[in-house]
């Protein structure tokens, strides 16, 4: 049985009709999930944390080359039929959750010692309408994750993992680069799921950092100036900051800018990391 037919034979067999509002796309195209596996390097010694899976697609590649795999899906149809289809495997474990609310930190942590496992990675085809949240959750909740391979909407893919200065640069370029070497691996066709999305995806694999690349006082601080400044992305650096209220005036920005060598009539894309990360220093001292 091809992957189209098992697909159709489990969503019958299950009365399963997919749904929209948790982002319900299946893969249906076993290249792409073998891509998906190989790209993350799965091995023995790997925990994988796969968020979303579904009916089980991408899971049962999982099994079998990951040391351990915990799914964690808020569909309790999914859940169901997952168990049936996996519980004999010693490496499975899934949590019905939504994936916003568990702990993972000390889930991955738990789990790397009991299992005697090396890295943990996640592997997933993400629920689109909450994309940037997991991802975002994934980095900020500094886990102990060595990469992160999850297939995203195509334009998401592009923006997050630009580097900044590019087209596509937006304020979660930043955070990104911030954490993690980011690519796209694959680009996959709208044709390659049931029922098939109205855009085309990509899978994307961030590579996580040891420490952050660029050292900074205040994290929060570095995060919430980068957001202001592209709160208004047309606008000058001069004129983001000072309607995000970021110094006492327009004057004090001009001087900081000018003392950190910042053209003051850059936007905030033509900006690197470095300079956002010494203007959060900066404001943090003044
Ligand atoms: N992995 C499967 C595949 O590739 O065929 C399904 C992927 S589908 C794009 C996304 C999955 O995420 C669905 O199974 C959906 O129920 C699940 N999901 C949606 N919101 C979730 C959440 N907040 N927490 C955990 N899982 C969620």
């Amino acid at each position: 049985m091809d992957l189209i037919q098992e697909t159709k034979f489990i969503m019958n067999k299950y009365n399963i009709t997919a749904s929209k509002s948790l982002g319900q796309n299946f893969l249906i195209d076993s290249e792409v999930v073998s891509g998906i596996v190989d790209n993350a390097e799965v091995s023995k010694e790997d925990l994988i944390i796969e968020i979303g899976p579904g009916l089980g697609t991408l899971t049962s590649l999982l099994l079998e080359r990951a040391g351990k795999v915990i799914c964690i899906e808020l569909d309790k149809r999914m859940v169901n039929i997952i168990t049936d289809r996996f519980s004999l495997y010693e490496n499975f474990e899934v949590i019905n959750e939504d994936v916003l609310k568990v702990p993972l930190k000390s889930i991955i942590e738990d789990n790397l010692k009991m299992h005697n496992l090396k890295n943990a990675k996640v592997v997933a085809n993400l629920p689109y309408y909450i994309t940037t949240p997991i991802i975002m959750k994934l980095l900020e909740d500094r886990l102990n994750l060595q990469s992160i391979t999850v297939m995203v909407q195509k334009e998401v893919a592009e923006r997050l993992t630009e580097t900044p200065g590019g087209k596509e640069t937006g304020a979660i370029t930043y955070s990104i680069n911030y954490f993690a070497d980011s690519e796209i691996v694959i680009q996959v066709p709208n044709t390659s799921f049931i029922p098939a999305p109205e855009v085309n995806s990509a899978v994307m694999k961030l590579t996580l950092l040891d420490k952050p690349r660029v050292r900074v006082k205040d994290e929060k601080n570095l995060f919430n100036i980068i957001k202001i400044a592209f709160m208004q992305k047309r606008k000058t650096l001069v004129n983001s900051l000072k309607n995000g209220n970021i110094l006492d005036g327009k004057e004090s920005i001009e001087k900081m800018l000018t003392e950190l060598n910042i053209d003051l009539k850059a936007r905030a894309e033509n900006l690197t990391l470095e300079q956002f990360a010494q203007i959060a220093d900066y404001v943090e001292n003044t």
